[in-house]
């Protein structure tokens, strides 16, 4: 979900991605999740973001389920 989140899709890809999450709610759940994890990150930014976060962000990065 990671390239939908940052709008980094074309159009077509867009709405795939869209209709996907209509769908699945594995990847719906996950969405929000990243959606207020970054909502949060964003928030915290004056602290450097601990290295063991960083990889459990990694590993959150899957392609659709
Ligand atoms: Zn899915």
């Amino acid at each position: 979900m990671q390239p939908y989140l940052d709008r980094d899709l074309n159009e077509e890809q867009m709405l795939e991605a869209e209709a996907h999450l209509d769908d699945c709610a594995y990847c719906r759940r996950r969405y929000r999740f990243e959606v207020s994890l970054r909502r949060y990150v964003r928030t915290a930014m004056n602290e450097p973001m601990p290295l063991e976060l960083k990889a459990k962000l990694a590993a959150l990065r899957t392609p659709l389920h």
